[in-house]
């Protein structure tokens, strides 16, 4: 398979300008439709394979943090993705506004806990990253706090690294006008209405305060053993299509290995 993780890779340190990523862009795709939906099963196919040898080599595992706008699509993608894996080896966790107790700890306590053990994969439905995000955009805490807290998600992932964990970090890239529009969906479909909240609409008025955050974040910390992708995800199907890329590509990469079995097994008759 061709590897084209580069077409979304932040490069380590630099900061990616957000307005000049199309979040249309198909790059890299098939150009049929029918093709991107098929060329999508097969993958997924690749990666419950990988999964399952990842699974039972239980040496090492995977990370995904999954980081968008609202209604940008993350929860589509962990459902379109995953589908067809073995869910003993795989854990989602979405990090809502912490706790008391949790703002009691450092920002990463509440999320450590829920990194994946050998053997695993783990996603992250939003994640630490609020901390460097929301709590910015919204002062919650002075930048004094915000800002050096770059450094300790370095250091963190680098220990997650160091531990046997591939980290793969993925930003959903809408634009504005697609959010309206998914916005009016979930308002006007019966089926869909609970997802609405009024409070999206605050967060929508701050988007170029977001757009600003999130190009700092991912700048600050996409690293070699580390990466963020931008995936332009208006187009759902794209979207799909290229976090299943990413995450094959990674996987095959890491070349997880079914374990020897025991010796001596042809010679054993089952009576
Ligand atoms: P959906 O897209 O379906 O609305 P969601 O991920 O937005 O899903 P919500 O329960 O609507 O889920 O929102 C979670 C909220 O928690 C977000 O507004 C997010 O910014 C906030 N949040 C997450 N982590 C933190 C944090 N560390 N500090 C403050 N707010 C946080
Ligand atoms: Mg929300």
């Amino acid at each position: 398979m061709d590897d084209l993780r580069s077409l979304w890779r932040v490069q380590p340190r630099e900061r990616p300008d957000l307005d000049a990523i199309d979040p249309d862009a198909d790059d890299g795709a098939p150009k049929k439709k029918s093709r991107l939906e098929d060329a999508s099963e097969e993958l997924v196919e690749r990666l419950a394979d990988l999964q399952s040898r990842l699974w039972a080599e239980r040496r090492r595992s995977l990370l995904l943090v999954l980081q968008a706008l609202d209604a940008g699509g993350k929860d589509g993608t962990i459902r379109k993705v995953f589908t067809g894996i073995n869910p003993q080896g795989v854990s989602v966790h979405a990090f809502k506004a912490p706790t008391e107790e949790e703002l009691e700890h450092d920002f990463l306590w509440r999320v450590h806990h829920h990194t994946p053990r050998a053997g695993e994969i783990a996603v992250f439905n939003r994640s630490h990253y609020e901390d460097v995000l929301v709590v910015r955009v919204d002062e919650l805490v002075p930048e004094t706090v915000w800002r050096p807290r770059y450094e300790s998600i370095r250091g963190f992932e680098q220990t997650l690294v160091d531990g046997g964990t591939s980290i793969v970090k993925v930003f959903l890239h809408i634009s504005a006008d697609e959010q309206a529009d998914r916005f009016r969906d979930r308002l006007e479909e019966p089926d869909k209405r609970w997802k609405f909240s009024t409070g999206d609409l605050e967060v929508r008025k701050k988007w170029d305060h977001y757009q600003e955050a999130y190009s700092d974040a991912l700048g600050e910390t996409s690293t070699a053993a580390s990466p963020w992708y931008v995936v332009p995800a208006n187009d759902k199907k794209y979207r799909n299509w290229a976090v299943l890329q990413i995450l094959v590509a990674t996987l095959e990469e890491m070349d997880p290995r079914f374990p020897e079995p025991e010796a001596g097994l042809d010679d054993i008759v089952i009576v």
